[in-house]
């Protein structure tokens, strides 16, 4: 089979290999192998125009031995329950590798949310809410936001559900604005953890963030904030990239300069280009090139930052890229063809469920927050993020060098480990 594989394949893929590691009995595999639960609605609402439309919705959750079930929303025309329950397990494995407590889950609605006005986008999310009511709760499953959904969408969400519950609920669901419960740093929480994973990786091994050269591919809340903390730190930013395609300079590009254009134009290129048509005069003077997705990945730098789209490293592409790290920001954005390639050639992946487990994590702050009632200060919420994730990043490259094994498999067995543990406590399995 190649990487027409679909996402939950892809996991279960990696899922397979970690559980023969750990020799799991066939009780404990069968657990694994499945989601506890899988919700699947059809939500109907009446657009602006008067007329009734229906959307496929779903929520996952896929293990809760370790707390409550975690796990954001998306928003996409492509949302599937194929892919949504991918990003369930992932989320399982994630908390767990992190050491927060709680468990995977993830939701979905298949809608173009581009196409919405902003009473169609409330009225959908409150709907979601009251589709899925009687599974969501602060003890229960916790959602966030994921690709589309933001803190005014939780905002809603946690609305509704407080009026249809009658309840003061705060925690039951994260990524919320700051004036309305949020957390300090959730914004930023994504990047800033894998930027604390790839400074120790680089010190690690004696690098020099001046010395190094870095790609990233989606600017959006991971990919953008990323790259200003690596310019900040002193990386060379070589290329980003949205949608639309990436631009490239060998001299580095300004993070902040691109953001200032890509707010205004809609693009990263924005600065040059109106849609297709681009001022090369210009571009050469400052001594940048236009690339497209697929060529920026495969582009001469040290680091490679994939942020925005899942399978874009594939069996196709794995033997081209030069990077030596890839830091996995976005989730499942590399193949498991893709993965054996890459660690033959000796090139550190840095998977998604540690890599991105940032967001997590301050999440499970704001759900702590929340319940006590506390504000935690921003030095406060860095602290111990970076106590967390640094945690986890080591007890994963433990792994690595006592197994001899990709920091994946290694990630895996942690998170698989800790998950089996908590069903053997709880009486699941023997
Ligand atoms: P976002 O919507 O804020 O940004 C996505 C970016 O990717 C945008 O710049 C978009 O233009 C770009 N993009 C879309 N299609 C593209 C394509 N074909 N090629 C290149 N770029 C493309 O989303 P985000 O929150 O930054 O999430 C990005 C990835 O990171 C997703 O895989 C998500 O699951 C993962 N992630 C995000 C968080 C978080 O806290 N934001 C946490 C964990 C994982």
């Amino acid at each position: 089979m190649s990487s027409a594989r679909t996402p939950y394949q892809r996991f279960i893929k990696n899922l397979k290999s970690t559980m023969d590691m750990l020799k799991l009995s066939p009780a404990e595999k069968k657990l694994f192998l499945e989601p506890q639960h899988s919700h699947e609605k059809t939500i109907t609402m009446t657009m602006d125009d008067g007329k009734n439309k229906s959307f496929p919705a779903f929520r996952v959750q896929y293990n809760n031995a370790r707390g409550p079930y975690k796990g954001g929303i998306r928003y996409h025309p492509l949302a599937d329950k194929d892919e949504v329950m991918a990003l369930a397990a992932l989320m399982a494995i994630k908390t767990a590798v992190v050491g927060i407590p709680m468990g995977g889950a993830k939701g979905g609605i298949q809608c173009d949310p581009k196409v919405l006005s902003k009473r169609e986008l409330q009225e959908l999310s409150r709907a979601y809410v009251r589709a899925f009511q009687e599974h969501l709760g602060p003890d229960i499953d916790i959602p966030a936001p994921d690709v589309n959904t933001t803190p005014a969408i939780m905002a809603w969400m946690r609305d509704e559900y407080e009026k249809r519950t009658g309840t003061y609920a705060p925690a039951m669901i994260t990524g919320k604005p700051l004036s309305y419960d949020g957390s300090r740093g959730r914004d930023t929480a994504t990047a800033r953890g894998g930027f604390f994973i790839l400074q120790e990786l680089i010190e690690g091994e004696a690098l020099d963030s001046k010395n190094l050269r870095v790609v990233v591919q989606g600017f959006g809340n991971a990919g953008a904030v990323m790259a200003h903390f690596l310019h900040d730190a002193g990386y060379t930013v070589v290329a980003v990239s949205d949608s639309h395609g990436g631009i490239y300079s060998p001299d580095g590009i300004d993070p902040v300069r691109i953001e200032k254009y890509k707010n205004k134009t809609g693009t990263v290129a924005g600065e040059y280009c109106r849609g297709s048509v681009c001022d090369t005069q210009k571009m050469k003077m400052d001594g940048i090139r236009q690339v497209s997705n697929e060529e920026l990945l495969e582009l001469p730098c040290d680091i490679l930052i994939p942020a925005a789209l899942d399978n874009v490293i594939t069996e196709k592409n794995a033997k081209n890229i030069k990077a030596k790290i890839i830091l996995e920001l976005a989730n499942g954005p590399t193949s498991p063809e893709a993965d054996e390639i890459l660690q033959k050639r000796k090139i550190k992946v840095i998977p998604d469920v540690l890599a991105n487990a940032g967001g997590v994590t301050v999440s499970y702050f704001e759900w702590t927050q929340g319940r006590s009632g506390e504000q935690w200060t921003d030095a406060h919420v860095d602290a111990e993020l970076k106590r967390v994730i640094l945690t986890a990043y080591k007890d994963v490259r433990r792994e690595v060098h006592r197994d001899k094994v990709s920091y994946r498999q290694a990630a895996f067995i942690v998170g698989v480990r800790r998950i089996v543990e908590a069903m053997r406590v709880r009486g699941w399995v023997e």
